[in-house]
Parts: structure tokens; C-alpha cells; sequence
């Protein structure tokens, strides 16, 4: 806007000049393409710049140029409200002609039996799926199209035929209309025709071709708008599977019967005709399945790249969206253990509330699909009303149509996939059984992802007491001592040991020695800060890293531990029993600035606790290192 402002303030008449209805043209354009808002905004804009460069600029008055304005204000107006409207008519009606398009290219589908009924893959409304699934009917139409309609041009001029038709029946017994024609006569009508009287009525009921010739045959082409001359007609049925589909009739100008011969050949044209929709439904199948199998290929890529149980159940929503459209999905997962079901995951506006709540196991459907092991409901009708989901006091919206898949692995159900839709029949058959497909594949994962986080588990924990083992504890002390450095910060390392445990393990046996060891270990767990970590190094010697902790800190804890030991009593089949344990307390940077030289220092001071009589605590300092 400025810019025209400049060119035509440069112009010659300047503002008042042959140029400036530029500024007019722009308005218009701004009022037409943009919203309302910004289009109100830019007219007075244009009007607030024109008055500043008139007035300032020119040194011109408001009465000799509010005319001007005035007419800038009224091309947006004017503009705004017509030429959107244009805009949007235009719009409308060419939306309408492709859902026109569309709608025709889906009922010959239909007629076809590309599709089926309601559930088709067609109605499942996801984006993607469905422009590949119309390009796959667009394509299959066109060929039936094409294959129809060669045999009857050759049939036509084979036999000499004023027209050659099929005719299609919309139910079986109904009307009929044309679907396909060869013809050289130009007033057709399109149907529907009545399927009960005259040669199609017989051709039906006869199961073969029906021939009229002489003055009655006129009465038996009905598509014929100006009844012309007709003097022979003959009607050959189509029957698919035993079911009839239409007609394939023909007629000429002259009264010369249709032969035998004749009579043959159109039968076998029949047979023709119905062979190449076959053929092309059999292609638009397989195609189908490709189409699928492409998706669950994909859907299956992307499971195996999740690792964790978190990941695999974020697959799982999103690929089960390549297939189906739906407006809420839910992961469950049940725990065999407590008899409990989890919501792990929720997918749908407003319902995250649901996220980690759990219900014990019941008759409600998820339940009920993880002790059967069959999704529910069958044929998928649901009563939002009358069927529990979760259970009473947990429940998904409501919807018209709802799915709960088993996450089926060695067939047992680890949990189950909700899946819920506004569209009423939305997990027909159509659908059902490539998300059981996909339903198995995620539970694989599942099952995957648990196992490798058992196997992280053992690798990294200490089957006795379940704390670290000493691999993970090194790992993670490793890392503390390096951001203690980074942020200067004091760290303490502890080594606590039992004392005298061989002769606990010799007055009472190894297993009550192994009863002590864990339940030195829950001690350790209970007394210990959150931030610090805690491992097992090995037979009954413990080991705390504490962040942030300097010496007295570090002291005062491994006092407090040392107290409860002697506290604690152990019990066991063989009676209870009481231990102490000596400690060993090391602290960054004094005693050492890596691992190797801390834990070192820690062994020297617990070396010192046991030396100085045991039931004790050490803290190092030079003086120990040197006395070790
Ligand atoms: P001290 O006071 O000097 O520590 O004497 P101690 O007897 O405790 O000596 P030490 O720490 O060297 O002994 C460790 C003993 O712990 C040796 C072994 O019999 C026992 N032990 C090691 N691992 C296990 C285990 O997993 N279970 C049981 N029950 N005993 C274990
Ligand atoms: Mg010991
Ligand atoms: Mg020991």
C-alpha cells in the first residue's frame, strides 16, 4: 500500500493524477482475499495515509478531497460483500460438483459391488486412506466402463444394432437404469425402467435371451425417448452367482428376427460382460489388500522401533489411526498380579482425566475381553447406556460405536485397545480384522518392550535385595562425580559391612544369612535420602553414593544407618537375630577426585571401623590413609 502510495505520489498530477485509482484496485483486492477484519483494517489504513500525505504533504483541505476517501471506502465495502460472496458461490458450487463426482463414481462402484453396503472401507473417513481407496474405485469404474463399453460398440456393429444396452437393476426384482450404452440414436432417457412386464420380465424369469421382432417390438425398448422405428429387440439376462443383475439389450431398425446364432452370441456377450466386472473386483480386492498390507507393513516399522512400553502404546494410537478413523482410543493393561486394569494411555478431546486411573478386574467389557479373549462387543453394536466399558465409575464417552481388541500374545491378553467413534457402524466388518492384525502385532511389542526392560532390570539390579548391583551403582557414581566436579560440589561414597557375618552364616546357616542381607538392605532403602543411591557390591557389603553431601552430612547419615543396624532385629525360621555393621565414609574432592581413588578411601576408613572394634563409623582423612 505504501509503496502505490509512493509510485503514485510520483506520478504526474500526483495524488489527484491518472494513477491513482491504483489505490482503489488495491482495496479491492485486500477486501475481496482477506478476512473481514484485515480487510477493514487495510481500507482504513489506505484512508488514514491519504489524508496524512494530502494534508501534510499537499497542504490540500478535508472538504477538497474527502469525496476521494469516501469512494475508497466504499470499493471495500462494496467489494467485501460482493465479491466474497462471488467468491464463496463459486467455491460452493465447485465443491458440489466434485462431491457430485464423486457420489456418481461411488454409486457405479456401488452397483458394481467394488464396495459393499455401509461399512465400506470407502465410509471409514480417515483422510489418506480414503483418496487411495477413491483412486482405486475411480480406477476400477473406469476400466469396467471401458471393457463394457467396447463390447457393445462390436456388438453393435457385428449384429447391425440401432443400440446395445446394459441394463442395471438397482435391487434385485426393482428397477432398472442404464448403465452402459452403445448407441446412434440421440434421445435415450436414462431409466428407471420397470423390470416386470414384457421381454425383461421374461428374460428374467427364463434365464436366457428373450427376442421380440415386427410391430411389437417398440413396446420393449422403453430407453428411447421418440419412440423410433424398431423391428427386432432381444434382452439377454446377467446373472452373477445365481443372482440377476441387469439386462444386456439390443435392438435394429429392421424386422429381421434375431437367429439363433444371434441369440447365442449375445449370450456369451453376457458372459463377457460379467467376466470383466469380476475380473476388475477382483483387482480392486487385491489392490485393497495391498493397500492394507503397505499400512500394516508401516504400522509394524513403526512398533519395532519402539522400545519402551510408553513408546509401543503411542504406536499403537497412531498406527490404528491409519486404518480407522475414530474419535477415542484407549490402551488397558492388566496387571495379573493385583487383579487390576490401568488406562495407559488415552487418545480423544477432553478425556486425559482417564490417564493412569485403574478399576479391578469385572464384568465390563475390557475385562471381559482380557479373560475371553474376543473383542467385544460382538458385531460391534454398543449400548452406551446398559454396558459397562471400565467400570461403573470409569467410563468413556458416549458413542454411537465402540471396539475393545485383546493385545493377544501365547494367548494370554497383556490388555486391550478402545477404540471409539461418533459414527454409528464405524468398526464393521470392513475394519475389524486388520485391526485384530494390528491389535496382535502391538502386544508382540508389548511383550517385547517388557522383556527388555526385565533384561535392563537384571543386568542393572541385585536379585537378592533388589537394590544396584555394583556394575549400575559404578556406572551412576561416575556420572555424579562428574556433574559434583562441573558444579563444585561436595559428594560422599559409604561402604557399609556386616560384622562378623560368617559366623552368622555358620551358627544359622547361609539362608538366614540371606534373610539378614535383605533385610539389611531394607534398612538401607528406608534410612537413605532420595537422592542417594544404594547398591549391593557384593556378599554383605553395601554401598551409598550421596550427592551433595559433604563430610559431616555423609557422617551423620552413615551414624544414623549404624544405629538402626543395631537396632534392627532379623527374623528367620531359626529365631531372631541382631547384627552391627561398620562404616566407611570418603568424600569428593578431599579424599579423591575420581572413583577408583574415593571408593579407595572408603575402603581405608571402613578398614579403620573394623580395626578400631567394628559397630563404628570412619570418616577418612590423611591420617587414616596413611594409618591403613
Ligand atoms: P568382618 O566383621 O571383618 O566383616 O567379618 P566377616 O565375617 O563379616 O568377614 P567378611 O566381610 O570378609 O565376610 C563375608 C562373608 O559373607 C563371607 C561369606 O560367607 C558371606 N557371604 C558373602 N555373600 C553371601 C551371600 O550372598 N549370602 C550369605 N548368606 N552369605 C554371604
Ligand atoms: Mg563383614
Ligand atoms: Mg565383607
Amino acid at each position: 500500500m505504501v509503496l502505490v502510495f509512493g509510485l503514485v505520489a510520483y506520478a504526474p498530477g500526483k495524488l489527484d493524477g491518472a494513477y491513482h485509482p491504483a489505490v482503489y484496485a488495491l482495496a479491492m483486492v485486500a477486501a475481496a482475499f482477506a478476512r473481514p477484519p484485515a480487510a477493514f483494517g487495510t481500507a482504513a489504513f489506505i484512508i488514514l495515509l491519504e489524508s496524512a500525505l494530502r494534508l501534510i504533504a499537499l497542504g490540500q483541505r478535508v472538504e477538497d478531497f474527502w469525496p476521494s476517501l469516501a469512494f475508497v471506502g466504499v470499493f471495500a465495502f462494496l467489494n467485501l460483500s460482493l465479491f466474497r460472496a462471488e467468491i464463496a458461490r463459486v467455491r460452493r458450487l465447485s465443491r458440489l460438483h466434485i462431491e457430485g463426482e464423486i457420489e456418481r463414481m461411488k454409486n457405479a462402484a456401488r452397483s458394481y459391488r467394488l464396495i459393499g453396503a455401509p461399512s465400506s472401507a470407502l465410509e471409514r473417513g480417515s483422510v489418506p486412506p480414503r483418496n487411495e481407496e477413491e483412486r482405486l474405485l475411480r480406477s476400477g469404474v473406469d476400466e469396467i466402463h471401458q471393457a463394457l463399453e467396447f463390447a457393445l460398440d462390436l456388438l453393435r456393429r457385428t449384429l447391425g444394432l440401432r443400440t446395445a444396452v446394459v441394463l442395471w437393476l438397482d435391487a434385485p426384482g426393482k428397477e432398472l437404469h442404464i448403465q452402459e450404452i452403445s448407441t446412434s440414436d440421440d434421445s435415450i432417457v436414462p431409466g428407471p425402467f420397470s423390470a416386470k412386464d414384457g421381454i425383461f420380465a421374461a428374460a428374467f424369469g427364463q434365464r436366457s435371451p428373450v427376442a421380440v421382432q415386427g410391430a411389437k417390438a417398440a413396446q420393449h425398448t422403453p430407453y428411447y425417448g421418440e419412440q423410433p422405428r424398431v423391428g427386432a429387440v432381444c434382452a439377454a439376462p446377467l446373472f452373477e452367482h445365481g443372482h440377476a443383475r441387469g439386462l444386456l439389450v439390443v435392438d435394429r431398425e429392421s424386422a429381421e428376427a434375431f437367429s439363433a446364432q444371434e441369440q447365442e452370441l449375445l449370450a456369451n456377450a453376457t458372459t463377457f460382460l460379467l467376466r470383466a466386472i469380476e475380473n476388475e473386483r477382483v483387482f480392486v480386492q487385491l489392490e485393497r489388500a495391498k493397500i492394507e498390507q503397505g499400512k500394516l507393513y508401516r504400522a509394524v516399522d513403526t512398533l519395532n522401533t519402539a522400545h519402551t512400553e510408553a513408546q509401543v502404546i503411542e504406536a499403537c494410537v497412531a498406527s490404528a489411526r491409519e486404518f480407522t478413523a475414530f474419535d477415542f482410543a484407549v490402551v488397558t493393561l492388566y496387571d495379573r498380579s493385583t487383579g487390576e486394569h490401568e488406562i495407559c494411555a488415552v487418545s480423544g478431546e477432553g478425556q486425559d482425566a482417564l490417564v493412569g486411573q485403574r478399576f479391578r478386574h469385572n464384568s465390563g467389557l475390557v475385562s471381559m475381553v482380557v479373560a475371553n479373549r474376543h473383542p467385544l462387543p460382538y458385531r460391534g453394536d454398543y449400548d452406551p447406556g446398559r454396558q459397562v466399558v471400565f467400570s461403573r465409575r470409569l467410563a468413556p464417552p458416549p458413542m454411537p460405536s465402540l471396539l475393545v481388541l485383546p493385545l493377544l500374545v501365547h494367548e494370554r491378553a497383556l490388555g486391550t485397545l478402545v477404540l471409539g467413534s461418533q459414527r454409528r457402524g464405524a468398526f464393521g466388518e470392513s475394519v475389524r480384522p486388520t485391526l485384530e492384525v494390528l491389535a496382535s502385532h502391538v502386544a508382540v511389542s508389548l511383550a517385547n518392550a517388557r522383556m527388555l526392560k526385565r533384561l535392563e532390570e537384571m543386568a542393572t539390579t541385585d536379585g537378592l535385595t533388589g537394590l544396584f548391583n555394583k556394575r549400575a551403582l559404578i556406572e551412576m557414581a561416575a556420572q555424579k562425580i562428574k556433574s559434583s566436579t562441573r558444579f563444585k560440589k561436595p559428594l560422599s561414597v559409604l561402604v557399609c559391612d556386616i560384622d562378623h557375618f560368617k559366623k552368622v552364616n555358620d551358627t544359622y546357616g547361609h539362608d538366614v544369612g540371606d534373610i539378614v542381607i535383605r533385610g539389611f538392605g531394607d534398612v538401607l532403602r528406608r534410612t537413605k535420602r532420595d537422592t542417594d543411591v544404594v547398591a549391593r557390591f557384593g556378599g554383605e557389603e553395601f554401598v551409598l553414593v550421596c550427592e551433595e553431601t559433604d563430610s559431616e552430612g555423609a557422617a551423620l547419615l552413615a551414624e544414623r544407618i549404624r544405629a538402626e543396624i543395631e537396632a534392627s532385629t532379623f527374623h528367620s525360621a531359626e529365631g531372631s537375630l541382631e547384627v552391627t555393621c561398620s562404616v566407611g565414609v570418603a568424600t569428593f574432592p578431599a579424599a579423591g577426585h575420581d572413583w577408583d581413588s574415593l571408593f579407595k578411601a572408603t575402603d581405608e576408613a571402613l578398614y579403620a571401623s573394623k580395626r578400631g572394634g567394628r559397630n563404628r563409623v570412619t570418616v577418612w582423612s590423611p591420617r587414616v590413609g596413611v594409618a591403613a
